[in-house]
């Protein structure tokens, strides 16, 4: 691919935008020599103004969703991409979300521009477990367990019932959730079926990897080792 599109695809400027970069002298090797926009040369042996370029495309990345923030990217108020460096919003292939978190849902999200590597995390065949702490309004009565893991449990408007999952009592009014689907605001709707309500939702898990003590709002590139202890 000729630099000039491959910078531009990193979300630098439009190829016009950056083909004057080009022009300026600003994007050379990593000795300080010249390159030119129809050169073809590898990711790393560029530098813009001295920098190493943003990462190439295949980027996996962990965020720690705060409350209050959307996954969508029409969203008026506060989104995801916010808490990113502004460029990531403006790459091809584009950085997209790994399923989604609701508003008022903190934690795990991941966001990768590989089309492949996201359908193989949110396709049902690999099974991840997404694991959320939920916080409820009124105390447990002991039978959410086995009804969770029944594989019965019908949700309204929905055609099929939900697929097992693993409930842990935590404490009174706390639960540990494992999913392996993820159909919309589907722990909410799990406890309101069961008569209860989430005041509370976090992620915490999803496949082997934990959000550990990643700070609300960072994020964290993931590596390939990463990627093996997710799946
Ligand atoms: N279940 C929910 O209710 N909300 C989420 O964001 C994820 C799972």
């Amino acid at each position: 691919m000729k630099l000039v599109k491959l910078i531009a695809n990193l979300g630098y400027g439009s190829r016009k935008q950056v083909a004057l970069m080009f022009r300026e002298g600003r994007i050379t090797d990593p000795d300080g020599e010249v390159l030119y926009a129809d050169d073809k040369v590898g990711h790393d042996q560029v530098r813009l103004d001295g920098e190493p370029l943003d990462p190439p495309p295949g980027m996996l990345l962990m965020l720690h969703k705060p409350v209050g923030y959307t996954c969508s990217t029409k969203d008026p108020g506060r989104i995801v991409y916010d808490l990113l460096p502004p460029r990531y919003r403006l790459r091809s292939p584009l950085l997209s979300t790994v399923g989604r978190l609701d508003r008022e849902t903190s934690g795990l999200l991941l966001l990768t521009d590989d089309g492949q590597l996201l359908h193989r995390i949110v396709s049902p065949k690999s099974r991840l477990g997404k694991v959320y702490e939920a916080t409820l309004a009124s105390d447990l009565h002991g039978g959410e367990a086995a009804l969770f893991a029944s594989g019965e449990l019908m949700l309204e408007s929905e055609k099929s019932p939900l697929a097992p999952a693993a409930m842990e009592v935590v404490g009174p009014r706390q639960a540990r959730v494992t999913l392996t689907e993820g159909r919309y605001h589907q722990v909410r709707r799990m406890f309101a079926a069961v008569g209860n309500h989430v005041e509370a939702l976090h992620r915490s898990r999803v496949g082997g990897l934990e959000l550990g003590d990643l700070p609300a709002g960072e994020w964290r590139m993931l590596d390939e080792a990463d990627v093996e202890r997710l799946f």
